[in-house]
């Protein structure tokens, strides 16, 4: 019988990219009964620090993250907020 993938296990890994002190959060999900894992929909792939991007088999997404209070959030962003300290 085909598995409905009703229940899913995610894991989250966060890699440093220590020589441009950047990061991003790298997503996986599996289905927790047959282990088929997901694919992410809608995602260019590649390595983008300032948005989200997908592995070229579309299993990892990688969307950057940075720490709170170093650049604009978007409320922020829309209100037209610029930081001019940037990595
Ligand atoms: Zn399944």
């Amino acid at each position: 019988m085909a598995c409905k993938h009703e229940n899913f296990n995610a894991s989250v890994g966060v890699a440093r990219i220590e020589d441009k002190g950047r990061f991003l959060a790298e997503i996986r999900i599996t289905c927790r009964d047959c282990g088929v894992p997901m694919q992410f929909m809608g995602l260019q792939p590649g390595m983008n620090y300032d948005g989200a991007t997908v592995s070229l088999d579309g299993l990892e997404a990688r969307i950057g993250i940075h720490p709170k209070g170093q650049r604009p959030n978007p409320l922020q962003s829309l209100l037209g907020y610029t930081i001019s300290a940037h990595n």
